[in-house]
């Protein structure tokens, strides 16, 4: 069975454990207490997408429970507070294994060096896309992706019912900022696929005033009930699980 357990996403704070029956994988750790919800005994490694706090502060935390490596750029790893030999410097395109799962880490927009990564689940085959805090993914394509876990932080429809601009808008919406929700749709329509089974839509703006209108936005433009649009609360008070893969009932001449 593969499982996903997201402990947050939003710019409070974002954490993604993808586990199976035997280990685990963290993907960011900008949640509080994320040790008290993973077995952090069975986790093999530590996927950091960027710099920002709401990806990595609980690094100061975990690093005292957690004896593996921690997977990011150079520029996230120099001002994590941990020892070199916790880093293992991440270069975009070229992959990684972390035991059952095989990892290809690639560049997204952002303010500071950001790596979104495309994982491989090596026993079930299945291929998961992590994309977070990214001004455009337009130069992305990627083939077979089971599971789009993926930002879709506001609609540029809120930008044009503004007066006025202030200094968090332009992050937002800049260049540099987070990706909007018509953006995050022309890309699942142009990589999605016969295999895709879920897209998972992250760090939903606090502007939004109900973080299910993203999601009705994305399910009415991509319609198609063979998918699951699962849209993660901003304010979510449990974690949430979502299974991947269920495990295969297997006959045996017994
Ligand atoms: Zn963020
Ligand atoms: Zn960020």
């Amino acid at each position: 069975m593969l499982k996903l357990k997201i402990l947050g996403s939003s710019s409070k704070g974002n954490c993604f454990i993808l586990y199976d029956n035997e280990e685990n994988i963290i993907i960011d750790c900008g949640v509080k207490n994320t040790c008290q919800n993973v077995d952090i005994t069975k986790t093999m490694g530590i996927l950091i997408s960027h710099s920002h706090l709401d990806h990595c502060k609980d690094v100061k935390e975990i690093k005292d429970y957690y004896n593996y490596k921690f997977y990011s750029n150079k520029e996230t790893l120099d001002i994590l507070p941990i020892i070199e030999a916790q880093k293992y410097v991440t270069e975009y395109k070229v992959p990684f294994e972390i035991n059952q799962f095989k990892i290809m880490p690639f560049e997204v927009y952002h303010d500071v060096p950001n790596n979104g990564y495309l994982i491989k689940h090596i026993p079930s085959g299945m291929k998961i896309l992590y994309i977070i805090d990214t001004s455009s993914v337009s130069n992305l394509h990627f083939k077979d992706v089971d599971v789009f876990i993926i930002e879709a932080n506001h609609s540029y429809e809120w930008l044009f019912e503004k007066d006025e601009l202030d200094a968090k808008d332009y992050r937002t919406y800049g260049s540099q900022g987070h990706l909007a929700v018509e953006d995050t749709i022309e890309f699942l329509q142009n990589n999605i696929n016969y295999n895709t089974k879920k897209v998972i839509l992250t760090h939903i703006s606090s502007s939004c005033n109900d973080y299910l209108e993203i999601k009705n936005i994305v399910k009415n433009a991509i319609n198609d009930e063979k998918i699951e649009i699962i849209a993660v609360n901003p304010n979510l008070k449990e974690p949430l699980e979502v299974v991947l893969k269920e495990d295969l009932n297997q006959f045996n001449f017994e």
